[in-house]
């Protein structure tokens, strides 16, 4: 790349989903020869990929735009807070241009009219994985886009419409390309894992030959194959996720499942559009942990929704108890623009949804501190994300997602390196972190 090559400073906020279209428009950039530079001052345009879920997220996106017209001027911005009305536009209409989330081609477009590309693309130097955001031994799968759910509070749905599958033979082609770039472990995401394929009616597609269903189960069961850590988030609760426990027992893929159960009232479930069955959730936690005693289970849910009674409220810190979930995120309902629950009665007032949040963490911070200490004394293969200058190890084991879930950190050994795998022994535990010595070695 020569100095001429115009560049392109970049900032991706938001989920996973989002670090994908930041990955994918990187890639296309970089395809097409365009420099992508770290600093304001080099770069000639700046394009802020924003989020646009909760207000928190969407001052961090506001901020970030006012910044990056500040100290560079040229600004475009995509993303989720694109897509919500006007906002971007009336606060900052120097922005060159704003697209909404998976909006790949229409970025590239306003780039190629503020920022003319480069006649002599430079394709051969993109790696075929394409440009990542995450470290070299780990990548997020993206295989659908879009959800079919109409869950009250959320606007995910008008933001990225309805489900749409990718093809497997694109997820499995792109997988291939990770692992042979070193990806060590796939974390498979979308807007709603367990519904793939209900768009094109579960249809055969081609993999080396062979017919595989655009399905959850059979999608998983085919990246068994590259024999790496294959690890499944936002798995809406459908019957059909009990079929990936067993790939989970017989550790092909990760005994570790992302699933947001979101509450356990049956009437804040039914206010909120989700299914409606705690008992029924209890028991199927109970099979897979019969099937899968090893299975690490993580979810999310909402309090202080409308309508949420202390009753409501107790019932879920009683479902929490019983289900001793490893890891739970909670949040306090917020109200997002343009969402159905907006306009359901008896909303709860600020005070008492802070109460709530507070006694539900509490309530889990002891069920995960619980569920960490029995870990003490056991082995654990771990993946190293980052040693630090001591030589201390940061890892992760199978039931540690990175950037949301605890780490495993491991006493200073010169075994270790970053991207690779260490047999370690747990000797301590808090809240979120388990501590560890080095055992066996390697593998
Ligand atoms: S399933 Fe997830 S993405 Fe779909 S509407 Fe519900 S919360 Fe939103």
């Amino acid at each position: 790349m020569t100095d001429k090559s115009p560049k392109v400073g970049f900032i991706s906020l938001g989920c996973p989903k989002a670090l994908v279209d930041s990955e994918n428009i990187l890639t296309q950039l970089r395809a097409e020869g365009y420099d992508l530079v770290a600093d304001y001052d080099s770069a000639d345009i700046v394009v802020v990929n924003t989020c646009g879920f909760i207000d928190d997220a969407i001052a961090e996106s506001l901020d970030a735009i006012g910044e990056a017209l500040n100290e560079n001027g040229k600004v475009i911005v995509t993303g989720c807070l694109g897509a919500k009305g006007d906002i971007v536009q009336q606060q900052f209409p120097e922005v060159l241009a704003i697209t909404g989330p998976h909006a790949q081609q229409d970025v590239m477009h306003a780039i190629h009219s503020h920022l003319p590309r480069p006649h002599d693309p430079f394709s051969d130097l993109v790696p075929k994985q394409g440009i990542k955001l995450t470290p070299q031994h780990y990548a997020y799968l993206k295989i659908s886009e879009g959800c079919n759910h109409h869950c009250t509070f959320c606007i995910i749905p008008d933001l990225r419409g309805g489900l749409v599958s990718r093809p497997v033979t694109k997820v499995m082609q792109e997988a291939e390309n990770l692992v042979n770039a070193g990806v060590k472990e796939l974390l498979v995401i979308s807007q709603d894992t367990s519904a793939y394929g209900v768009d094109v009616k579960y249809k055969n597609d081609f993999w080396r030959g062979q017919p595989i269903k655009t399905r959850m189960t059979e999608l998983t069961t085919a990246l068994v194959d590259f024999g790496i850590w294959i690890r499944l988030h936002y798995v809406y609760p459908y019957p059909h996720v009990d079929e990936v426990i067993p790939l989970m027992a017989e550790k092909k893929i990760l005994p570790y499942l992302d699933i947001p159960f979101q509450h356990a009232s049956q009437s804040v479930l039914k206010a909120m559009k989700r299914p409606a069955n705690s008992e029924n959730v209890l028991k199927r936690i109970e099979k897979w942990r019969d099937i899968c005693p090893d299975i690490t289970l993580r979810s999310t849910f909402i309090v202080g929704f409308p309508g949420e009674t202390e009753q409501d409220f107790n019932l879920l810190v009683d479902f929490i108890d019983e289900a001793q979930l490893d890891r739970v995120g909670c949040f306090a309902y917020s109200e997002v623009e343009g969402a159905r629950s907006n306009q359901l009665p008896d909303h709860v007032d600020e005070e008492t949804k802070q109460d709530r949040l507070e006694r539900f963490m509490t309530r889990q911070a002891v069920i995960s501190a619980d569920k960490l200490k029995q870990k003490v004394g056991t082995t654990l293969s771990v993946l190293v994300d980052g040693i630090e200058e001591d030589g201390t190890v940061i890892a992760r084991s199978y039931a540690d997602a990175p950037e949301i879930d605890g780490l495993v950190i491991v006493q200073p050994t010169e075994k270790a390196n970053v991207g690779e795998f260490l047999d370690v022994t747990i000797i301590n535990s808090d809240e979120h972190d388990l501590y560890a010595e080095i055992s066996i070695g390697r593998h």
